[in-house]
């Protein structure tokens, strides 16, 4: 997915976010709440249940759904139920010369799963590889590992997780 692409997607994503959890704070799913605690009690707590909202950009071509996000109302064993997010942040990427975005556990170009690709260097379903058709695009100095620290091109070792950027497997932008 292009980076234009991704960005308009994501603002959809953000109203859904922001709409999902202004009805969660205005108790609007209490209803809900109340019966996954039911259920929860009644199957004696042996399952994690999530009542799942998602938003999904399916490619035809490509037979894939590209899920870019997930808000949750979870619940285990006793707990109250609660929001939870179950998304990976968005990372850039250059594929063939083409930059795409999409979230960081899946590939780039098959939208397969593929996370950690620091370590895992190839991509399980389509065989892609990092330093070779793809690079991490990093034009920002956060580490892609960590996302809290800084890496430079003159520094690339992370400040905040010591994590060193393989500059084979980057593109600076
Ligand atoms: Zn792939
Ligand atoms: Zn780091």
């Amino acid at each position: 997915m292009h980076e234009k692409e991704f960005n308009k997607l994501n603002e959809l994503v953000e109203m859904v976010n922001d709409k999902i959890h202004k009805l969660y704070e205005d108790g609007e799913f209490l209803e809900i709440t109340k019966k996954i605690k039911k259920v929860n009690l009644a199957i004696e707590n042996v399952c994690n249940i999530t009542v799942d909202f998602q938003v999904n950009a399916f490619d035809s071509k490509k037979e894939k759904s590209l899920r870019v996000l997930t808000v949750a109302i979870c619940s285990a064993g006793e707990e109250n139920p609660y929001l939870a997010y179950g998304d990976a942040s968005p990372e850039k990427y250059l594929v063939d010369g083409n930059i795409r975005k999409v979230p960081h556990d899946v590939c780039p170009d098959c939208w397969g799963d593929w996370d950690f690709k620091f370590k895992n260097h190839q991509c399980p379903e389509c065989g892609i590889e990092m330093g070779k058709e793809v690079k991490v695009l990093l034009d920002t100095a956060t580490c892609p590992n960590c996302e809290k620290g800084n890496v430079y091109l003159n520094k690339p070792k992370c400040d905040k997780c010591g994590f060193e950027i393989d500059m084979s497997m980057v593109h600076w932008g």
